[in-house]
């Protein structure tokens, strides 16, 4: 864990497998989507869910809403990287049939599924073949008999009451590999929904927040509802449903558990200061590009792009590595300490070069590869370090000057 960081401590759940996947009983939180292709299409499928796998996700859900559909699961299934999940809508004879074809797991709507001898005769074939069946509540399709008995509303009580009542359906053919999500598209009635099923099951649960939308208000709205839960220790299993490529559902998701320590890091956490009156390069763009350049790298450092050199490694010196600019050159430092400088357009390459040395071959290695280089790059940040002071002041960003109309107003 880093320095500083805080931990959730999480609710005590029961663990199922989904596939070769634990989820509950303190389990790592995974990160699921869903393939949004025709579940018929096994190569583009397959295709899809490669990319998917690449991108850290560990379970994947595929639409079952035809014969075709199930048909394409059973050659699927075999080829598939991460487990599979069948996403059955109206006609549970497809969740039998998406059973045959070995899916790793089932989704149910109680809201589409309704007959209990149809939901027990699903849930008994589960139960003979190990697979777990996430209830899969949803508030823009909650069961008619209970959105009338709420006051035709859609309320967090009448979301719980469902898969509770889906959960003794369960229990009458002996079925517990269970599963649970309450997902809304509103943050706080979902939030609500959540709290109140983790007060009254110690099931595994499966946050989202249902239609989020288009990024980036969509994953802004996610993250609220889903982060929110995290950090009250409730969730063991998240989806962003964005309006967006699914593989941009399972970056923000490892993003999110990464950032709030759930998961071990993955990929390059890169911050980057906001720019000011002292910075020498266009922050922005450099951070991009950064961005870019370790976007498909599994680099699982903290790594900074900073504006200036007068303050850039001080500011950032709890990052692995970083760069900071200065009078046309990239000061490269590590945990705060200079150790090389390069030409401008240089800076994202040499960032690359190094997070890559200290991920293969270790920190020490690239300390010892600074010992050459330190002493000049010391020296060089000083001499650019002075060199911007002297062009811009101590006061680069005309902090005092407001300082002292904000007393004269006082
Ligand atoms: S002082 Fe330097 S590092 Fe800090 S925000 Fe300004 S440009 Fe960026």
């Amino acid at each position: 864990m880093e320095a500083g960081a805080v931990s959730f401590p999480r609710r005590k759940t029961r663990q199922i497998t989904v596939g070769d996947v634990p989820v509950g009983g303190g389990a790592p939180i995974t990160v699921q989507s869903m393939t949004i292709t025709k579940t018929a299409d096994v190569e583009g499928t397959l295709q899809q869910i490669y990319a998917l796998a690449a991108a850290g996700c560990d379970i994947v859900r595929c639409t079952c809403n035809e014969p075709e559909a199930s048909e394409g699961l059973a050659r699927i299934v075999p080829r598939s990287p991460i487990p599979i999940i069948a996403d059955i809508h109206h006609q549970y004879r497809r969740a039998l049939e998406a059973l045959e074809a070995g899916v790793d797991g089932l989704r149910l709507n109680p809201g589409n599924i309704r007959k209990p001898e149809h939901i027990k005769a699903v849930a008994a074939e589960a139960r003979d073949r190990n697979v777990p069946i996430r209830i899969g509540v949803n508030g823009g399709s909650l069961h008619p008999d209970l959105y009338r008995k709420y006051g035709d509303r859609v309320t967090p009580e009448a979301m719980v009451e469902s898969a509770m009542q889906e959960i003794a359906y369960f229990d009458e053919v002996d079925f517990d590999l269970i599963k649970i999500s309450v997902k809304a598209s509103n943050v706080p009635l979902m939030i609500d929904a959540y709290r109140r099923l983790a007060d009254a099951t110690d099931h595994p649960l499966h946050l989202g927040v249902t239609e989020a939308g288009p990024p980036p208000a969509g994953i802004v709205k996610a993250t609220a509802g889903i982060a929110t839960l995290l950090a009250e220790g409730i969730g063991d299993t998240i989806r962003y449903s964005l309006t967006s490529d699914p593989v941009d559902e399972v970056k923000m998701g490892r993003v999110l558990l990464e950032s709030m320590g759930l998961r071990e890091r993955k990929n390059v956490d890169l911050i980057a200061c906001p720019s000011c009156g002292r910075a020498e390069i266009d922050v922005y763009k450099v951070a991009q590009d950064a961005q870019d350049a370790f976007e498909d790298r599994e680099i699982p450092l903290q790594v900074a792009v900073m504006g200036c050199v007068v303050n850039g490694p001080g500011e950032a010196r709890d990052a692995d590595i970083g760069i900071a600019a200065g009078n046309k050159r990239g000061h490269l430092f590590i945990k705060g300490q200079n150790v090389a400088v390069v030409p401008e357009d240089e800076m994202v390459g040499t960032l690359v070069e190094w997070a890559e040395l200290i991920n293969t071959e270790g920190m020490d290695a690239a300390l010892a590869r600074a010992v050459k280089t330190k002493d000049e790059a010391r020296r060089a940040a000083e001499e650019d370090r002075r060199r911007n002071l002297d062009e811009r002041g101590d006061d680069a960003n005309a902090s005092e000057q407001v300082v002292e109309l904000l007393r004269t107003k006082r």
